[in-house]
């Protein structure tokens, strides 16, 4: 009875030095759930590993496993990521992330590192890269931050552009307005010049 009291305050003892260790919790991200950083990351800093069991691609059974958390170390092994402990996993991309893969072969273990200074409730994000991109990425577009704010942007523009284009448009025909008319009872084909079927 003493024993397992002492334990549980023991557990007591250790549970909030191991919480405050992490520097990230799970969240709710825009395409559904992410890693955010609870406490500033300086850059350069170990996040978290990038865990599972590894997987022989020369043994058929291994090689067939097949889920988007799959992470190639090299042509035969790769961890799979799709266990419940690896918190990695929530790790979105993003094609101007604030972290990355240090992809270790020979140790077969796979660490996500800040490669710039992160503030607490930052989403934590690293490129997934090319081919991973093209394959699942690409065909549905991209909605990492940093390409939702180029669309944004590109999106704001074509508004701008087509605006100054109905401004420019509406002045034109304000000002050619009278004169459009008199051509068109001077020669009365002033349609015709445009589509060259009046001619005929
Ligand atoms: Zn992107």
């Amino acid at each position: 009875m003493r024993h397992s009291a002492s334990f549980a305050v023991l557990i007591l003892l250790i549970m909030p030095a191991i919480a405050s260790q992490k520097s990230y919790r799970v969240g709710r991200s825009k395409t559904g759930l992410g890693l955010f950083a609870t406490k500033p990351i300086k850059k350069g800093t170990r996040i978290i590993r990038y865990y599972g069991p590894i997987l022989d691609s020369r043994i058929p059974e291994q090689d067939d496993i097949e889920n988007k958390y799959l992470f190639e170390l090299n042509g035969r092994w790769t961890i799979d990521g799709s266990v419940r402990k690896n918190l990695a996993r929530y790790i979105n991309h993003s094609c101007r992330p604030n972290a990355e893969s240090d992809v270790r072969p020979r140790e077969r273990k796979v660490f996500i590192r800040a490669i710039k200074n992160i503030e607490p409730g930052d989403e934590i994000n690293y490129d997934y890269g090319t081919d991973y991109f093209k394959a699942y990425l690409k065909p549905i577009g991209c909605k990492c931050p940093s390409c939702e704010t180029k669309r944004k942007k590109l999106r704001a523009e074509a508004r701008v552009e087509r605006a100054k284009v109905k401004a420019r448009a509406e002045r034109k025909a304000q000002k050619a307005g009278p004169k459009a008319a008199k051509k068109k009872k001077l020669n009365g084909h002033a349609v015709g010049k445009k589509n060259g079927r009046a001619r005929a």
